[in-house]
């Protein structure tokens, strides 16, 4: 294709508007001084008892933060955010949801004062187009962010900022999406995903809480899914329903799984990845966590 036809389908077959949209990002993060490309990170983020908990994950989080240079920004995909569409946190300062009960007034009594970034907030707008996302300036952090990266980044001086899970698609959608944000990488954004790769509460054994035990079916899909995340086999792990019955009984609703394929999107060819926290907790679930890059 010679170059004038090439452009002419280039305009054809895009909107106008589209393309200048994706150009003002691009001056936009091009305003920001490029860094080194960032780690993406999934983090197993397990009871919310572990935000005021002292013990190996905690210590694991801690650690994974010394790894990484300090970000300009975090862009956070927590389970605990599903909307119909898609939705993203632009105050500037967000509340720290306590999104759950009967836990120890301690853990209520938490805050994670972390500003927000109405920028981010728009580059992440426009770099998802054309999927419309909405700017939110209700929801805040809730404790899949929140009690992970306070482990991370205690003074609570990096801005955060929430992506919300769309709950009427489905995971290929999801890992697509996600590829959309690349370019944050090169601008200093860490971006990370908080769930739980295993996770089924329903079957979780009570008198085993706080032991590193797993049922065979937690354990069976753990090891298929962390063999895939190592070796770079996406496509098992997107068509995760289609895996038999250990996977069914290990991802009984996708929320705590999907922030897993975001991360696993942002994965270049040929990078690095590490997997931490790599433990089970009361029989059904595990706290597998990834550091890619
Ligand atoms: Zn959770």
């Amino acid at each position: 294709m010679n170059r004038k036809h090439f452009i002419r389908t280039l305009a054809l077959g895009t909107s106008a508007g589209l393309i200048s949209m994706k150009m003002n990002t691009l001056n936009k993060l091009a305003d920001t001084k490029s860094t080194s490309k960032m780690p993406v990170l999934f983090l197993g983020h397990g009871s919310p008892m572990n935000a005021i908990e002292e013990n190996e994950f905690v210590q694991g989080f801690r650690n994974i933060s010394k790894e990484i240079e300090p970000p300009k920004a975090i862009l956070c995909v927590s389970a605990h955010w599903e909307t119909n569409g898609t939705f993203v946190t632009a105050m500037d300062n967000p509340r720290t949801i306590h999104d759950f009960g009967g836990f120890p007034q301690a853990l209520f009594d938490v805050q994670y004062p972390a500003p927000g970034s109405p920028k981010l907030a728009e580059q992440t707008q426009e770099l998802l187009l054309p999927t419309d996302v909405h700017l939110d300036d209700k929801w805040g952090l809730d404790h899949g962010a929140w009690s992970v990266i306070k482990h991370l980044y205690p003074d609570a001086k990096v801005p955060v900022v929430q992506l919300s899970l769309d709950r009427t698609k489905g995971p290929e959608y999801h890992y697509e999406l996600a590829k959309q944000l690349r370019k944050l990488r090169e601008k200093g954004v860490l971006i990370v995903g908080s769930g739980n790769m295993v996770h089924n509460l329903r079957r979780v054994a009570w008198d085993k809480l706080n032991a590193t035990y797993a049922y065979d079916w937690a354990e069976q899909a753990h090891s298929v899914m962390k063999d895939r995340i190592l070796d770079g086999n996406h496509r098992d792990l997107i068509e995760y329903q289609k895996q038999g019955t250990a996977f069914q009984l290990s991802i009984p609703t996708p929320e705590h799984y999907l922030p897993l394929l975001y991360s696993l999107s942002l994965q270049d060819k040929g990078e690095d990845i590490k997997v931490f926290n790599d433990e089970p907790v009361a029989g059904s679930l595990y706290m597998t966590s990834v550091k890619i890059g």
